[in-house]
């Protein structure tokens, strides 16, 4: 894919993130990689609005490169999740309801549903505290990320990486429906979650088998 459609693709998702209420307002943002630089949303720019020219490229060192606004407030972890994850070339970072409703109790999400174990890789941890778009929070992501798919941010809201943008949705999308999923089965009982064999079985087969095709159309 070429920077022009790659830039298309992070406003499609921008607009389509709002449309299913996974962010309001200006919040939240898209990056992308670009073998060695990182295309990301502008801060304050509403995602209806976006056009391709507004999309910010910057270096792994958080250098812009080219773009006529500040990327967003959040660039810093966005790159140093992609120095740390070789695998990782899309994320998105939501303030959706679930997943912040447990962020609030800075709480993990256990592993309990088997599209959360196959696209997200198990139970979603919940990084620290740090206030946003500081290099702490950056840090404290790194701290829990391990191999995962999604992190909660304490008292904040969430972050999802996919080896596309079509995949960093889809985690979206599952981590929202895992955290309804648990918030709604504590109220009847205490969730029981998967074993970590069956989650790695799970993980296994998305990765061999039933994301293949979808990620060589991309
Ligand atoms: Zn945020």
């Amino acid at each position: 894919m070429d920077i022009q459609n790659l830039k298309k693709e992070i406003i499609y998702y921008g607009q389509e993130i709002k449309k299913i209420g996974l962010v309001v307002g200006t919040w939240g943002n898209i990056s992308a990689r670009f073998e060695d630089k990182v295309l990301i949303t502008p801060s304050g720019i509403p995602y209806e609005k976006l056009s391709e020219e507004d999309i910010v490229i910057c270096d792994l060192n958080c250098n812009i490169i080219d773009g006529k606004h500040a990327p967003s407030t959040e660039l810093i972890a966005h790159v140093e999740i992609y120095k740390h994850r070789r695998d990782v070339n899309a994320i998105i970072h939501t303030h959706s309801i679930y997943a912040s409703a447990i962020a609030v109790t800075r709480k993990n999400i256990p592993a309990i549903i088997e599209d959360m174990a196959m696209i997200i890789g198990g139970e979603v941890p919940c990084a620290k505290y740090a206030f946003p778009g500081t290099k702490e929070l950056a840090e404290n992501i790194i701290e829990v990320l391990e191999n995962k798919n999604a992190v909660l941010l304490a008292n904040h809201g969430a972050i999802s990486l996919g080896r596309n943008l079509k995949e960093a949705f889809n985690v979206c999308q599952i981590l929202e429906k895992s955290a309804k999923i648990y918030i709604l089965a504590t109220q009847i009982g205490m969730p029981k979650p998967l074993a970590i064999e069956e989650v790695e079985k799970m993980r296994e087969i998305y990765l061999n088998k039933y994301s293949k095709n979808e990620i060589i159309k991309n």
